[in-house]
């Protein structure tokens, strides 16, 4: 994350999102909740991420504090980033409760900013709370699959499901249509202070749900180290 925010000429950015730790650093693949003001002008990273894996006591969810473990910044394969100078100012304040469709919150953010705005990429990051009701969530398994997985069924059947518990912190990235980068138009990590924690899909109790949220647009859209060869497998 130093790196990615040195690439984006934001040295000393505060960063937010959804992304894999690096199996380098802790040795399996885990959920990251990227949470961090990276290193400026010889000041170093603080990092406030959490991670989640499967417990192999129980199978069972196991959130960490990152930096309770580990000291870099890194991360591993693909994370969807948001990066600002972590600065007081104007915000868009999301409210809602119930849902009535198929579609998460982030998704209904998304469509409504393609619909209204059908000439232009827009991006928003941000951190939203579910204040009440539960969530539909994945984690990785620690160890990578050992065969190649060609389709979201077979992508499906290798991530583990769980549903967790209000109140959840979530970290989302999205953007209305991509602009040719192939990019995930949407990613959203969560995590909590009860020890559940990893990539929301949406909520399980749509007559109780409530969300509050805080979002900001992008000025900028970066696309690091994008893959020579590209599929649309896993970008739920
Ligand atoms: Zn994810």
């Amino acid at each position: 994350m130093n790196t990615v925010a040195k690439e984006v000429e934001l040295p000393g950015a505060f960063i937010l999102g959804a992304g894999a730790v690096s199996s380098k650093t802790v040795g399996m693949n885990a959920e990251l909740m990227p949470l961090v003001v990276t290193e400026a002008e010889g000041k170093p990273a603080i990092n406030a991420s959490y991670f989640s894996s499967i417990n192999p006591a129980d199978g069972q969810c196991l959130q960490e504090k990152y930096s309770d473990r580990f000291s870099d910044c890194d991360f591993g394969l693909l994370a969807n980033l948001y990066a600002c100078e972590g600065k007081p100012g104007k915000v868009i304040e999301v409210k809602a409760s119930r849902r009535t469709g198929g579609d998460s919150l982030v998704t209904c953010l998304r469509t409504t900013l393609e619909k209204n705005y059908s000439d232009k990429s827009l991006a928003l990051g941000g951190t939203f709370v579910i204040q009440k009701g539960q969530a539909k969530i994945h984690i990785m398994p620690r160890e990578f699959s050992a065969c190649p997985l060609n389709s979201n069924e077979e992508v499906n059947q290798w991530l583990k499901h769980f549903t967790v518990s209000a109140p959840l912190i979530c970290q989302s990235v999205l953007v209305s249509r991509d602009p040719g980068l192939d990019l995930r138009v949407e990613h959203t990590h969560c995590f909590s202070h009860h020890g559940e924690g990893g990539h929301y899909y949406i909520d399980t109790t749509p007559d109780t749900v409530e969300y509050l949220g805080y979002f900001l647009p992008a000025e900028f859209i970066y696309r690091v180290d994008r893959p020579k060869v590209t599929h649309v497998i896993g970008r739920d």
